[in-house]
């Protein structure tokens, strides 16, 4: 580029960026995503760098934020309110570290805090004697939105402190994955707009200028600075931390004191793969001299602290091409459209697939194959897309009329999205379906039978259902292309030494309609034997603390079927013998209690899962009414939600275990 071409350039990026800073700031709804505009940003910061005569004082390079919304009355910060420098790799992150180190060269490595970037909206509280009187966004860091009304209207913020003192609270306003996720569900059915993530749902639910709307709202409040006037109050960053979280507010605890770099890029590393299992959206990591009397040394830019950087993480949003959609049979006939798409990075690895869910979710999203789509990553394994570059019209995907695998009709049952095929016994999809499934870790846990394995067996006519893999040889095996004696031999015993199942895991093996894991787990709890299930009536399985009406129709539908009485007899026949429930139970005292799990524990949730049972109780995978106790671990997902709805009561770990313990000690009384 020659230095004409350099300042139109800069020019257009300046447009483009302030475009943009109005979408996302003013009106809450960007029209790039954060990535896209950081490497514009990126691009002119850089161009900027090289033609420092080309800076003026209107660039975004040298302001933070952006105007005050109409309709909200503008406040003048007490304190300056400043953005954050970022980078998205280590090497910059270490030449910041090493820039900031150059000014203390007799110590030894700095003493650094790194905390989560929390994606929400910055907000600035003022407390005077220990009472909220003003709540404001951070606006363009001089001059924000007075909006005191709202910010009294997130319960978790308290409106009074434990001590009566003058402190200004910052910290970030933030919707929880969950409620986000429930409100743009509301919204839809309502025909409102959706909001495009959770921190546009955030910012869209403060920004209000009527104050009941964001108290209806699941709005929190993570605070991260403080600043007093009192300079004995505290003196490092760390020690502001512990004063917030003693004063009654929620920080977020997944911070740490460190000394030097190397230990913040291994936080790095943990948090960009972690932040997927929050209930609240991160985009980064922050990390911040710990020293009070440092940072003021350090000082400020124009736009940000020298004294503290921000690490990106790679997008968790991208766009890519849709090039085509692959239709997959399950093994109960459920027809699944899954995207394929160009090729791209996000979140650290190459995407080629991402979940498309059912065909309603099509019509919703109105793709189809050339369509841009925007992928998101979120806690799923698999991508979603989320939904199509505007103003281009590829029309919808049609819904097919017939299975892609056998061609038989399709049937859509009442009340449900998902398509399937209707062919249940003749489906090859289905039936290769069940019996890879059938031979799971999930279900019977049989080592080395997987899907290229079935196929084979299956194309080769040696199998025609799950109970047929107990009737090969080992001269079978040798007979498929690539299976050498030893794995032959490996594959036979491992088929044999599968014979006497759990009866929960026998039943999931089954591939019955609505019965997961959770649910066979409850019926083999009631029924120990095949022989008790095979004659429940719905009404006998209704019964059941946690077994619906649909789930008890599909089991008594199962066993009814002639197909499935013959599998079963081929089953009993080849010496398939499901024992009784696995656990045996040492005590009562959880006696009629149904428990829930949700979130992360300190151990496996088995663990929990198996102590409960032992005591009695049952475990069952969805909240209602009926649940007795909710066990929750750190970050826990819709079932919290669901529960505090409920007025279920809701336990920690340590509850949990002072509860076993308590009930116990009454028992041995
Ligand atoms: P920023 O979000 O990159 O970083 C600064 C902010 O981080 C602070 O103001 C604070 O609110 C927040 N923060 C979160 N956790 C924190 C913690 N633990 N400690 C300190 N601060 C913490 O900067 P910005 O100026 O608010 O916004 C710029 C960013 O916003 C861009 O990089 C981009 O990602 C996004 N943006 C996107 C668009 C778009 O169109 N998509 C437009 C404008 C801005």
């Amino acid at each position: 580029m020659n230095y004409e071409q350099v300042k139109v350039r800069i020019e257009e990026l300046r447009k483009i960026i302030e475009e943009n800073n109005e979408a996302y700031y003013v009106f809450d709804a960007p029209k790039i995503t954060d990535f896209e505009y950081d490497e514009l940003y990126r691009e002119l910061k850089k161009l900027e760098e090289e033609y420092p005569e080309l800076i003026t004082d209107n660039s975004p390079t040298q302001k933070v934020g952006d105007k005050v919304a109409q309709g909200f009355k503008e406040l003048k910060h007490k304190y300056r309110l400043y953005s954050l420098d970022n980078s998205n790799n280590y090497d910059d992150l270490k030449k910041w570290y090493e820039r900031t180190k150059k000014e203390y060269p007799n110590e030894p490595d700095l003493d650094l805090v790194v905390e989560l970037k929390i994606d929400g909206l910055s907000c600035a509280l003022s407390y005077e004697n220990g009472e909220l009187k003003i709540g404001a966004t951070r606006g363009n860091g001089i001059v924000g939105e007075n909006i005191t009304q709202n910010i009294k209207a997130i319960k978790t913020i308290p409106q009074k402190l434990s001590k009566p003192i003058n402190l200004e609270v910052r910290g970030e306003v933030y919707m929880p994955v969950s409620s986000f996720e429930r409100l743009n569900e509301e919204n839809i059915a309502k025909g409102q707009k959706e909001f495009a993530n959770p921190r546009n749902a955030a910012a869209g639910s403060l920004r209000q200028l009527d104050s009941n709307i964001t108290a209806q709202r699941d709005l929190h409040f993570f605070a991260y600075t403080a600043i007093s006037e009192d300079k004995e109050l505290f003196k490092t960053h760390y020690d502001a931390l512990k004063l917030l979280e003693e004063l009654g507010f929620e920080t977020n605890l997944n911070y740490a004191l460190v000394k030097g770099v190397d230990p913040i890029i291994e936080k790095c590393e943990y948090w960009g793969q972690e932040r997927f299992n929050l209930n609240y959206a991160t985009d980064g990591m922050v990390i911040k001299v710990n020293e009070l009397a440092k940072q003021n040394e350090l000082g400020f830019t124009s736009r940000a602290p020298k004294w503290a950087t921000a690490f990106k993480f790679p997008p968790e949003e991208v766009w890519t091409k849709l090039e085509g959609i692959e239709l997959s049979v399950g093994k109960t006939g459920a027809i699944t459209p899954v995207a394929l798409l160009t090729p791209v990075q996000l979140a650290g690895t190459i995407v080629k697939r991402a979940s498309l869910h059912n065909f309603d979710e099509i019509q919703r999203l109105g793709i189809n194959i050339g369509n841009e789509v925007l992928i998101k990553k979120a806690a799923e394994i698999i991508p979603k897309v989320i939904r199509k570059k505007e103003n281009e019209d590829f029309g919808t995907y049609l819904t097919p009329s017939e299975c892609p695998d056998c061609h038989s009709p399709v049937t859509k049952p009442d009340g449900e999205v998902v398509l399937y095929c209707t062919n249940t016994l003749g489906c090859p999809s289905q039936i290769k379906g069940r019996i890879e499934y059938w031979a799971s870790k999930e279900a019977m846990d049989i080592d080395g039978v997987g899907e290229s394995i079935v196929e084979k067996l299956y194309n080769e006519g040696l199998i025609k259902d799950f109970a047929d893999l107990y009737n090969l040889t080992i001269e079978d095996f040798m007979q498929l292309d690539l299976i050498k004696e030893k794995s032959a031999d490996n594959l036979f015993n491992a088929i044999q030494a599968s014979k006497t199942p759990s009866m929960t895991k026998f039943l999931t093996a089954l591939s019955i309609k609505h019965i997961g894991k959770e649910t066979a787990d409850l019926i083999a709890n009631e029924f120990p034997t095949l022989e008790a299930i095979q004659n429940a009536t719905i009404e006998d399985l209704i019964k059941i603390d946690g077994i619906g009406d649909k789930a008890a129709k599909s089991i008594v539908d199962f066993f009814n079927n002639e197909n499935n009485k013959m599998i079963l007899s081929k089953l009993a026949e080849y010496g398939v013998n499901p024992q009784g429930s696995a656990f045996e139970k040492v005590s009562n005292i959880f006696e009629g209690k149904t428990f829930v799990i949700t979130g992360t524990l300190s151990q496996p949730r088995n663990i929990f899962e198996e102590k409960i049972k032992k005591y009695g109780g049952k475990v069952s995978g969805s909240v209602s009414k009926k649940t007795s106790y909710v066990l929750a671990g750190e970050n826990p997902g819709s079932k919290f939600d669901k529960a505090s709805a409920l007025g279920v009561i809701i336990l920690t770990e340590r509850d949990f275990d002072a509860l076993s313990e308590e009930n116990n000690n009454e028992e041995r009384i």
